[in-house]
């Protein structure tokens, strides 16, 4: 069966954005793929972390991983730098990629700001991490959210081209086709794009400095309302069908927000709000927010609780993950020359 690979950064409070752009759609592709869930500790520190924030925003999204379905027995739940491997393909694949694709990466240049001088060398290799992460198992199917597609193509070009520089290796090596697989979809499912409540043109994120622009998923009942309350909108009405939200990247966000928690299409919900002002959807949005992450928070807080038993989950899962992993450093590490 196709493997899946995805991961989060312990690099802030998880927000609604992580939970319906990634999240939540792991949880289905436990019944039909093998799938590899993270928590990237290693490209958190790309960006300076305070040791102790980033010990606890490691526990946070294993517990959130949990509370949201994730079932340690059916999934690998691990955080990256245990499984050192990860750190080994990725040198190798810094000396695959090019300077020039790294450049190119908008990510980088949104992160790294107009003074890319003082930023770390480890968050311009990024993509390369990213791309060790997906392919030491071989993986097909990512699910992450829409900012991560040009990463994902970026993986893509790593595994052609050591497919292509290897090539007779790869074939002496007994390996037929090519070594890493470069599948031309590897986004699972539509991604979903959640925006920053302050301002429709920028994705919500964990680092945005700004709070209420952003939902995250232990906010209490009260906050997530007065959050949504005060998200920035326009005056106008909300439309009756999608086509009318064009133009209007606020209103689109909150109505794709409700659409997704809802479980409904855009449409459908514009359907039952078209003609409705503010007044009426936010407090209605806030209603089904609360109602969707308030379980979640509290069961997060519960294996909040108690470290060992999330430290046992991400040991056993490390465990599991380097069998797979250490297989495909063998084959790599002689493809490659590297004398053992
Ligand atoms: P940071 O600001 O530190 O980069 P982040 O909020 O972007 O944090 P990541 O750890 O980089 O979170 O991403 C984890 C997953 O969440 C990825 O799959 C990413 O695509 C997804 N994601 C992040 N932000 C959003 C968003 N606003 N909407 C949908 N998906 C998102
Ligand atoms: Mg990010």
């Amino acid at each position: 069966t196709d493997r899946v690979f995805s991961g989060i950064k312990p690099s802030g409070d998880l927000h609604l954005g992580n939970y319906l752009g990634a999240i939540r759609r792991f949880v289905p592709l436990q019944d039909t793929h093998q799938t590899i869930y993270c928590v990237v500790d290693m490209h958190a520190i790309t960006v300076w972390q305070n040791p102790a924030d980033l010990k606890r925003w490691t526990y946070e999204i294993a517990a959130a991983y949990i509370a949201a379905g994730l079932d340690p027995k059916k999934s690998i739940i691990f955080n990256q730098s245990q499984v050192i491997e990860h750190a080994e393909l990725s040198w190798i694949f810094n000396c695959v990629a090019r300077m020039g694709w790294m450049e190119r990466m908008t990510q980088f240049k949104d992160k790294a700001g107009a003074n890319s001088e003082n930023v770390s060398l480890g968050l311009f290799a990024y993509p390369s991490l990213m791309a060790a992460d997906i392919l030491l198992y071989k993986s097909t199917a990512v699910p992450v959210g829409e900012d991560q597609r040009q990463h994902l193509e970026l993986t893509r070009d790593i595994a052609k081209k050591f497919n292509h520089d290897f090539k007779k290796q790869i074939k002496a090596n007994g390996h037929r086709g090519d070594f890493f697989p470069v599948t031309e979809t590897m986004a699972a499912g539509p991604a979903m794009r959640v925006k920053s409540l302050k301002d429709g043109s920028k994705k919500m994120s964990k680092s945005d400095a700004s709070d209420l622009s952003t939902i995250y998923m232990m906010d209490d009942a009260d906050l997530i309302a007065k959050k949504i309350k005060r998200a920035t909108t326009d005056a106008d009405a909300l439309p009756s069908e999608e086509a009318g939200l064009a133009g209007r990247a606020e209103a689109e966000n909150l109505v794709g927000i409700y659409a997704a928690l809802a479980n409904r299409t855009v449409d459908e919900v514009l359907a039952e709000f078209g003609g409705q002002g503010w007044g009426v959807f936010k407090p209605a949005l806030a209603e089904l927010a609360v109602e969707k992450l308030a379980p979640m928070a509290d069961e997060m807080r519960r294996h909040l609780e108690d470290p060992t038993e999330i430290e046992n989950i991400l040991r056993d899962g490390a465990g599991r993950a380097r069998a797979i992993a250490e297989e495909t450093m063998q084959a790599v590490r002689a493809i490659v020359g590297f004398v053992r």
